[in-house]
């Protein structure tokens, strides 16, 4: 596991590297310490001189497989950190005692190493954190709160809670109870921690100013009860911070520098400094604190990515699982072939903006491509097969069963100085073609095979058509063709006979049976779910076509995994869970050019 050095090619610069570069030039954080794991003010004073000159995080919350808006906030909160000297941290954001599972945490630990980073430091220390680690602080820290006279307990019932917090025309008004003493309200909140009331009865609220303008400060909730089991912590607590409270107090118990999050959080960043700002009042947390920095989410077209939305196609059986090649998630797209460098390059190309925008679906394609078009091993396949028959070959080879030797390079472009790689198949008296490269009354301007017609087996001989075998129902069952002698591939006489095409071809000795999953866009609509569609009426019927396909001998030696292009039609890979050597099964990433832009 390494984080991928960063290229020598100068990056875009971005608001957040300007931010980032005008903090170093500063020294923003210039002999900031780090007390060697999170904690408070005091353990950091007690650590060395940070060695990272600027901390991120990426904060899943372990309540779901994680997607490709989730692989750009990754690409961006790693990939700053290392072009800066800093460090990541991965932290489970699990503060919610419900949703969470193991499940999940092992998913997105899978997920990020996969995508090819690291939350290792030099030293080889590991900041992987979960933020129910941090729980005892915050019990504190609002107990500090309320000792200031900063937070109350409120008794209201949730629907007077939510009336009174007005609304954007509105001001707020007081809760009855806003004005208890600090003693009653740490004796109540004591309570409440002691599971002495049920759920619902009594929040901890900050008391800020419930005419604020922002609603965010008109007294948010910062603790509320739940009698639920947290997978970390047990039974030990009953009462569990809000997530806008709880998210600055984690930040800054990892001495988090930039706290980098999408544009949805842009009203909460009034809250987020004035916990922070209260808690270094009282010497709580170290210095500098963390700030947060939004940028817009991403979008991408053909695809939902709410995980509620995506949950539902898994759970109605819509898709076969949270990898179905066809999902946005990372597995999804692991799945379907995507490598973890066009994940990245796609991320890096899209940059990062406080625009809202939408992403076409065809760049990450076009970043797949760029990635496979040199380093894919070619071969070649049919996945519509028709037989053809060589009815001259006895005749010209001594033999019905003769096989001749055929070659074709196996990656197009070879090193200078080496010889290419290549791959090895057989030419004999039968092989498979496509069934659209027969045409018996050949359409205006057909080149492929009819009567008459010459076309080249690529990396084999030079045929010429000569008629078809058709069943009672008048479908073509055989192709006939004869081979011209003389003309085989990478002989002298090989440019003898000029033909206007050259088909692919698998041979009927040596070919394989595999299946090929043929994935295609999931949603007809290029934004299914915006503005109110119903995103389940706009499912494709044509997302996945399966074809009994045959395929060149060299893919028997294929890994689950191995991507290739199928010469003419694209790119592929051996599935990840289903490819067994003896059964292949290959499924298309995407097709050799954008076949969307023009339809
Ligand atoms: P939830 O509704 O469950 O909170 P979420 O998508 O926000 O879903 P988190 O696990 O909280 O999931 O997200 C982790 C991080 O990923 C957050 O910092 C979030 O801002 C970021 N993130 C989520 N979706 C996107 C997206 N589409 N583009 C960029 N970043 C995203
Ligand atoms: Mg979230």
């Amino acid at each position: 596991m390494s984080t991928p050095a960063a290229n020598d090619t100068p990056k875009p610069t971005n608001f957040l590297r300007q931010i980032i570069e005008a903090d170093l030039a500063r020294g923003t954080h210039a002999g900031r310490r780090w007390g060697g794991s999170p904690g408070d003010a005091e353990h950091h004073r007690q650590g060395s001189v940070d060695t990272a000159r600027i901390r991120t995080r990426f904060p899943p919350e372990p309540n779901g497989y994680l997607h490709v808006g989730h692989a750009k906030s990754i690409c961006v909160n790693f990939g700053l950190a290392r072009d800066y000297g800093g460090i990541c941290h991965l932290r489970f954001d699990d503060t919610n005692p419900e949703k969470e599972e193991q499940e999940y945490v092992d998913a997105i630990v899978e997920a990020v190493r996969w995508l090819g980073f690291d939350w290792r430091d030099a030293d080889g220390h590991e900041h992987l954190y979960y933020a129910s680690d941090y729980f005892d602080f915050m019990y504190r820290a609002a107990e500090y709160l309320i000792e200031r006279g900063l937070a109350y307990v409120d008794e209201q019932s949730a629907e007077a809670m939510r009336a009174s917090r007005g609304d954007f025309t509105t001001p707020g008004t007081d809760s009855p109870w806003r004005g208890r003493s600090i003693e009653e309200n740490l004796a109540r909140f004591r309570e409440m921690r002691d599971g002495k009331l049920p759920e619902g009865a009594a929040v901890l609220r900050a008391k800020i100013d419930m005419a604020s303008p922002n609603i965010n400060l008109r007294d948010p909730a910062i603790y509320r009860i739940k009698h639920a089991e947290h997978h970390n912590t047990g039974n030990r607590w009953c009462i569990y911070p809000m997530y806008t409270y709880a998210h600055p107090i984690e930040d800054a118990l990892e001495h988090i520098t930039h706290s980098i999050c999408t544009l949805e959080f842009e009203d909460q960043r009034p809250f987020y400094d004035w916990v922070l700002d209260r808690l270094k009042e009282g010497g709580l947390i170290a210095q500098p604190q963390p700030r947060q920095y939004e940028f817009a989410r991403l979008n991408l077209t053909y695809v939902v990515t709410s995980k509620r939305k995506l949950k539902h196609l898994v759970d109605s059986g819509t898709l076969s699982g949270w990898d179905d090649p066809r999902m946005p998630t990372i597995v999804g797209l692991r799945r379907r072939g995507f490598t973890p460098e066009s994940i990245r390059d796609f991320c890096e190309r899209i940059g990062v903006t406080k625009d809202y925008a939408w992403i076409d679906y065809a760049l990450l394609e076009a970043c797949l491509r760029d990635d496979l078009e040199a380093r894919a091993p070619r071969a070649m396949v049919v996945l519509d097969p028709l037989k053809l028959e060589l009815t001259n070959w006895a005749e010209i080879f001594g033999s019905a069963d003769h096989l001749e030797q055929c070659e074709l390079p196996a990656l197009p472009h070879a090193r200078e100085g080496e010889a290419p790689p290549l791959r090895r198949f057989t030419l004999g008296r039968e092989t498979w073609i496509e069934r659209e490269d027969f045409a018996e009354n050949p359409p205006k301007g057909y080149k492929r095979l009819f009567p008459g017609n010459r076309v080249r087996l690529k990396g084999g001989y030079v045929i010429e058509c000569t008629g078809c075998e058709k069943d009672a129902d008048g479908n073509v069952t055989r192709v006939l063709a004869t081979v011209v002698e003389g003309t085989k591939s990478g002989t002298p006489g090989a440019d003898s006979v000029k033909v206007k095409a050259a088909i692919t071809w698998v041979g009927v000795q040596d070919g394989l049976q595999a299946e090929v999953r043929l994935y295609d866009r999931l949603f007809t609509d290029p934004q299914p779910d915006a503005g109110g569609k119903d995103y389940l009426a706009l499912l494709s019927p044509d997302s996945l076509k399966v074809a009994t396909a045959w395929v060149e001998p060299s893919l028997a030696k294929a890994q689950p995994e191995a991507r290739f292009q199928f010469e003419r039609f694209g790119y592929f890979v051996a599935d990840q869970r289903d490819h067994r050597p003896e059964r292949p099964v290959f499924n298309r990433i995407t097709g050799l050019k954008d076949s969307w832009g023009g339809r």
